[in-house]
């Protein structure tokens, strides 16, 4: 299912936003207008602009600004990003924040340090540029008039914004701007280390927080850092280890194959004997699809026999080459959720790569090491 569309494009990058950002909306622009506080002395928050209508639309248009910072935010890391040569997939926006999908960054400390750095730097000038505008409204209008109210609650959101990205810990662009700063000094895997324990014991540190104050946003938000922090080092990790190791060194030449006309009953028979849970599908001498143990369980036993693996099989292959890198190999499988990559050269199969060839290695690897 599309779970995200289109809106529109900056900087060539197409902006997405995905449904969940429907609810965000109304939530955020409920949320500013049920609140009418001080900060430094001036008011943030629309709860005490009347009539209800006009607070209603000043509330709105807030929740839609501070979305549009938020795309600002992530443009700003694409930005940098773009000047050193990677390409920008898109820039979706969620219920907590936006994700810029880009092209895997190379490890160059000095650029990580300048992509994570970028995106905060942003918030941090709309930030001051909303406040400076404050001083213009309140000059011109009155600090109670709504506009004024509006600069000055983006202002001061763009600035926590700001600060909560440069928290040290992964997910975060501080934990980036952590790990590059180790980066320079130490091996990658090991700064990656360094900076994922610190983001761990600040998840901790939060976590405990959020519990002694029984505040449920403070523990969800540590509990995704944490998890950030672990997801960012078994990854770091695993490439690392699969460095150098391309697909046609750890990959099967030896392919069974099958073809499209074969019965789902001969099919099941093969699986069983071989204990293999897939097998490309080859039609003159190139991969047609895949059919996998998956793919077979949808058709009932007494119907297998009458049907052809043809016409269960999965179309959408995604292949690999086998001069690639197997740390691609590993990114592609885990993006898609597929266990196994046909490895296809001048069109045609040469072998097949399967996630188990990929742990072999990997554990083979940090064994030697
Ligand atoms: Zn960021």
């Amino acid at each position: 299912m599309n779970t995200a569309f289109q809106i529109g494009k900056i900087m060539e990058i197409p902006i997405r936003l995905h449904i969940t950002f429907l609810v965000i909306i109304p939530w955020v622009a409920y949320a500013f207008a049920s609140v009418s506080t001080y900060i430094f002395g001036k008011l943030y928050g629309f709860g005490a602009v009347e009539p209800a209508t006009l607070r209603w639309i000043y509330s709105f248009a807030f929740a839609i600004l501070l979305f549009v910072c938020v795309a600002l935010h992530e443009l700003g890391h694409s930005f940098v990003a773009r000047r050193f040569g990677i390409r920008i997939k898109s820039i979706t926006l969620y219920l907590f924040g936006g994700v810029a999908s880009m092209e895997e960054i190379p490890r160059n400390p000095a650029l990580e340090l300048r992509m994570a750095v970028a995106g905060p730097a942003v918030s941090g000038m709309i930030g001051l540029a909303a406040i400076a505008l404050y001083w213009w409204a309140e000059s011109l209008l009155g600090a109670a008039h709504p506009a004024a109210i509006l600069m000055w609650t983006l202002g001061i959101m763009n600035l926590i914004l700001m600060a909560f990205n440069l928290i040290p810990a992964f997910p975060m662009d501080g934990g980036r701007v952590l790990r590059a700063w180790f980066a320079t000094r130490m091996p990658y895997v090991l700064a990656t280390r360094r900076a994922a324990s610190i983001g761990k014991a600040f998840a901790m540190l939060l976590g405990f927080l959020g519990l002694f104050s029984v505040n449920i946003l403070t523990m969800v938000v540590a509990f995704f850092v944490y998890v950030g922090a672990t997801e960012e080092e078994r990854a770091t990790t695993v490439s690392d280890s699969l460095r150098g190791i391309k697909v046609k060194h750890i990959m099967s030449g030896q392919v069974k194959t099958v073809g499209p006309e074969m019965n789902l009953r001969d099919l099941t028979d093969l699986m069983f004997r071989e204990k293999h849970r897939g097998y490309p599908v080859i039609v003159d001498e190139k991969p047609a699809g895949i059919v996998t143990i998956t793919d077979l369980q949808r058709v009932a036993e007494e119907k297998r026999e009458g049907t052809l693996v043809g016409q269960v099989m999965t179309r959408d292959i995604y292949v690999i080459g086998p001069e690639e890198e197997a740390a691609s190999a590993m990114k592609r499988m885990t993006e898609s959720n597929i266990r196994r990559l046909p490895v296809i050269s001048d069109g045609k199969m040469v072998g097949i790569i399967s996630r188990e060839d990929l742990v072999r290695a990997i554990e083979l690897c940090s064994d030697g090491r």
